[in-house]
């Protein structure tokens, strides 16, 4: 029995030392030592079983071991959640006039801003107060860094040089295609050329906007007779978003919506000389509601910050879309309600949100649909005083964290069992932090 014990022992040794490391290897040093300490007791305890002698050792000893074998059983034993089982569809369209994007551009004095609170004047007091602060990627913000502040700029300017190629004409006749190829073959391409994931779904109206809210687009109905909607993502860097709401993290999400849009200009162009239309949705420039989409073409789900969780990468991704009417096989849809359990009972986003933007609530219906909705005000108005478009949920959101052995066997623990999931919650706040402070800049910057 000794001999048994002590082999318990060692084995969770190694066990918990092999997790720390990884968790070192994520800069996360505090984290790993946590964890380290936080697991030492149960290798000591089988030692100190194993190695002294003391009155009904055999019993205690069997105790020990089959206490600890029937608890690793009960966290990791199936068991799903029945909640969350329907997934709704939107009933109305969203006017993309009502986003902050668009709000932010209406220019006071102007048909367009008069137009605007004529018809929406309970959203005046409210915008004028993020026009009273700085404003994103500005001089006089908290977060103000020249040099990362004029990279972001240089994505978001090379972004605007994109726009005028996210239509085109087509370069070639029709030719037949042999749907199964094509889409195995741009599947494999996309992520040649950087996409983490692809999903194709079909292009439904409550996928597009009622009417366009962006530049020339501005007021026009938003007309898109595409059959099939490409969602690509990208990843967004763990360690420049760790920073976040500091400066790396605006750069960073620039530098991704920047080559996701690239990736989409170059799928939609390469659809267009097989002879069949296409028109890529890119920073700025959507016609339609990426997370949406992505959700619709099995990429993930929508969690309580209102952005798309993927399985391996959380919210930690920027998405970009290719509609068409190339015939494409499309993905068939994926839900997974261990995601929208995780989020009713997390909600570490919402305690972190500097913004305070991030409801604690349970999911509400709106618009017909069961979901979490951010109060997009309160948000921007904590960008316009960042400076930058913050992160701080994405950063600490559990699901975030990177796509290695360690994390992709939490996530598999979770998605499989309601108590591994309550019990990852807790272990999360403990090793992480419940309000993990942002890490440094990077020592370049
Ligand atoms: S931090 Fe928690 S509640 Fe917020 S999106 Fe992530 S999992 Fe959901
Ligand atoms: S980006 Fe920042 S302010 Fe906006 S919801 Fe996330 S944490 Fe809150």
């Amino acid at each position: 029995m000794s001999y048994l014990l002590i082999g318990f022992g060692i084995f969770f040794l190694i066990f918990s030392l092999l997790i720390s490391i990884m968790i070192w290897m994520e800069n996360k040093f505090l984290a790993g030592l946590k964890f380290f300490l936080l697991f030492l007791p149960l290798p000591l305890l089988f030692f100190l079983a194993g190695w002294y002698r003391f009155p009904y050792e055999e019993i205690i000893g069997i105790l020990l071991i089959s206490a600890t074998v029937i608890t690793g059983i009960i966290i990791l034993f199936p068991s799903k959640t029945n909640k969350f089982q329907n997934r709704s569809i939107p009933v109305n369209r969203i006017d993309e006039r009502d986003t902050m994007f668009s709000r932010k551009d209406l220019v006071p004095d102007t048909k367009h801003f008069r137009e605007y609170y004529v018809r929406n004047p309970e959203k005046k007091a409210k915008d004028d107060l993020f026009r009273e602060l700085p404003g994103l990627l500005k001089p006089g913000t908290i977060y103000y860094n020249r040099l990362a502040f004029a990279a972001a700029n240089a994505s978001f300017f090379t972004i605007e040089q994109l726009h005028s190629l996210v239509r085109g004409n087509k370069t070639n006749e029709v030719e037949s295609v042999n749907k199964n190829q094509i889409t195995r073959f741009l599947k494999t391409w996309a992520k040649k050329l950087g996409i983490l994931d692809v999903g194709i779904t079909e292009l439904k109206e409550y996928h597009l906007y009622s009417v366009g809210g962006r530049n020339e687009r501005y007021g026009m109905e938003v007309i898109n007779s595409h059959k099939f909607a490409i969602a690509l993502t990208v990843e967004m860097d763990y360690a420049m978003m760790s920073t976040s709401p500091l400066a790396p993290t605006v750069m960073e999400s620039a530098q991704q919506y920047q080559n996701s849009g690239s990736i989409a200009i170059q799928i939609a162009q390469f659809i267009r000389n097989l002879g069949y239309s296409a028109r890529a949705h890119i920073d700025a420039n959507y016609e339609l509601i990426c997370p949406l989409v992505a959700r619709d073409a099995g990429l993930g789900e929508i969690g309580r910050m209102g952005l798309l969780m993927t399985p391996g990468y959380g919210p930690r991704v920027r998405i970009a879309v290719v509609t068409t009417d190339l015939p494409l096989f499309i993905d068939p849809p994926t839900h997974d309600p261990s995601v929208l359990d995780f989020c009713t009972k997390c909600r570490k986003c919402a305690v972190i949100c500097p913004g305070q933007a991030i409801s604690f609530e349970k999911r509400k219906e709106i618009n017909g649909v069961f979901r979490w909705q951010i109060n997009s005000e309160a948000c921007f108005t904590y960008w316009c005083k960042a400076g930058t478009d913050c992160g701080r949920c994405i950063a600490v959101c559990p699901f975030s964290h990177p796509n290695n052995l360690l994390h992709n066997l939490v996530r598999r623990g979770v998605n499989n069992s309601i108590l591994f999931r309550n019990l990852a919650i807790k272990m999360d706040d403990v090793i992480y932090g419940k309000k993990p402070a942002p890490e440094n800049s990077p020592d370049w910057m």
